[in-house]
């Protein structure tokens, strides 16, 4: 009989995971029925853009965490897919860091091309998945969100690909509840704009508070507190931006930090992180981490120690996205194809730990950016995954990095070079910070533009 595949999320992961699989299948390989099973009426998890927080339509969760004004925050050489070049997709060379709707636009296109969307099931969320030793078949419970439908139906494998960037952690600070302007998560943020002419304090010293954190400056805040926990980002900010220690109390609109300074605030936005959140799994097969780039409990980063039939990809902090999740992919579906055999279970577990230990000695971004380089080698080396300059990369990121701390507001106008085609980056028609308009249209018409900008 014929072995079955879930597939749990159309975004990034899910969708390497699909096209991982066809490209098998097109060379003739005989490959398991595949269902992929989407929560949202598109694909594209994460960059689907949507005005809704809270509950969606149907009463689920909203998924999106992105916002309006959102621009790639690396290099999209970087994210470049070995087999899908940006050049391809549109048809010439554009700028490095484009706005959410041409990365959203670039996905689509690899969607299409790959002919995976009939495997894809849209407003189709996930249950509960629960595994039974005797007949060794996951049960997955759907609900068809449409047609108001819970069914379930046996599988012999399951790929988790929710994302864990989606479950807001919101931490408690005194007197918030009492706070006297507005307070939101990261997850909850979408448009800049509403904190033109606000004070506003970020929570966090990650990359969503920095980028939020600049989004409201470029567009009009009055000044930008960012408040940090463990170490401050440490960037070259202009005057109305500072960093502080952590956020104490609120009182009113004042906010207190751990050094006895105070800031009056109008806004307070928590930028503190993602929770890993998997109800829909049984308590043996979900996965419980923080955001690391390792993992517990999954031998290559991928598959559950307890149950290898049962894969997560894209868990993992990223510096690497959607060529990681294809490398994942890529060696997961050659272990279910047979083609690459697991090691026994005490060998995986020492891997395991070899992988933490390293994780564990990891200093800076630099030293993290070459941890996730040789994780993304170890994947891609045993399989047919196009050639990919991984070295390349780690270099791009580091350069990134540089540009950051040089200038915070400057580093998106900078031009990488593909790696997949060589051609170096056009400079864009407008310095980001002066590129208020983040659709596809304004971005990718280059002339017109220019013209009008000078
Ligand atoms: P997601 O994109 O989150 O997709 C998961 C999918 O699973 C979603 O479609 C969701 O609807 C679906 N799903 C969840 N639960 C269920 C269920 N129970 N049943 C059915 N379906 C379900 N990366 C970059 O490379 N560049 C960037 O500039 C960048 N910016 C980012 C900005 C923000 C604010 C955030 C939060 C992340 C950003 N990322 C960026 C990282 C981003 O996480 C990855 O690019 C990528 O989207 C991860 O893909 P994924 O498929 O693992 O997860
Ligand atoms: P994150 O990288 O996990 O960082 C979470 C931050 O919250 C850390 O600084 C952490 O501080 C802090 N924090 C957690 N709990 C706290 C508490 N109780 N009190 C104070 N601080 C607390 O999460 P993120 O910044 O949301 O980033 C998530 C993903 O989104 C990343 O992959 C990022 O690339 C992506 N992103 C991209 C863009 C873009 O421009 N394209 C924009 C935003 C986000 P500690 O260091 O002390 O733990």
């Amino acid at each position: 009989m014929t072995e079955r595949i879930a597939i749990i999320g159309a975004g990034p992961s899910g969708m390497a995971v699909l096209r991982a699989f066809e490209s098998a299948r097109r060379k003739g390989a005989v490959i398991p029925e595949l269902v992929c099973y989407e929560r949202q009426s598109d694909c594209g998890g994460i960059w689907n853009y949507t005005w809704r927080t809270g509950t969606d339509e149907h009463g689920e969760p909203v998924h999106a965490s992105m916002y309006r004004y959102l621009w790639s925050n690396g290099p999209k050489e970087c994210l470049e897919f070995a087999d899908y070049s940006f050049e391809e997709h549109f048809g010439r060379p554009i700028p490095s860091f484009p706005p959410r709707a041409v990365l959203h636009d670039y996905i689509k296109g690899r969607i299409v091309r790959s002919g995976i969307l009939p495997y894809i099931k849209l407003s189709h969320t996930v249950r509960r998945v629960s595994f039974n030793k005797d007949t060794q078949k996951f049960t997955v419970a759907v609900k068809d969100l449409v047609n108001d439908r819970i069914s379930s139906s046996e599988f012999d494998y399951v790929f988790g690909c929710s994302g864990h960037f989606s479950t807001p952690n919101v931490p408690e600070f005194p007197g918030l509840d009492k706070f006297l302007g507005r307070t939101l998560h990261s997850h909850d943020f979408r448009s800049a704009d509403e904190f033109a002419g606000k004070n506003v304090l970020c929570v966090g010293a990650s990359y969503s508070s920095e980028d939020i954190g600049i989004q409201c400056y470029k567009y009009g805040a009055k000044s930008v507190t960012f408040s940090w926990r463990t170490k401050p980002m440490g960037f070259k900010w202009p005057e109305v931006m500072e960093e502080v220690p952590l956020l104490e109390k609120v009182v009113g609109r004042t906010a207190y930090f751990k050094d006895g300074t105070k800031k009056d605030v109008d806004a307070i936005i928590l930028c503190t992180g993602y929770l890993h959140h998997h109800p829909f799994m049984e308590d043996a097969l979900r996965l419980k981490s923080r955001n690391r780039l390792y993992p517990q409990s999954l031998y290559k980063g991928i598959f559950w120690l307890d149950n290898p039939k049962l894969m997560y990809i894209g868990m993992q902090d990223q510096f690497y996205t959607f060529n990681m999740f294809d490398a994942q992919a890529w060696y997961a579906r050659d272990v279910v194809l047979g083609r690459i055999k697991l090691p026994p279970r005490s060998e995986q577990e020492v891997d395991i730990q070899r992988w933490t230990k390293k994780e564990e000695a990891i200093v800076d971004a630099t030293e993290g950016i070459d941890f996730q380089t040789e994780y993304v080698r170890d994947l891609i080396t045993p399989t047919d995954y196009p050639r990919l300059d991984v070295d390349g990369v780690a270099k791009m990121f580091k350069q990134w990095e540089h540009h950051k701390m040089d200038n915070i507001l400057t580093y998106r106008d900078q031009s990488h070079t593909s790696l997949q085609t060589g051609t170096t980056a056009p400079a864009h028609h407008t310095p980001w910070m002066r590129a208020l308009d983040d659709s596809l249209e304004a971005f990718l018409n280059q002339p017109e533009t220019k013209a009008a900008a000078e």
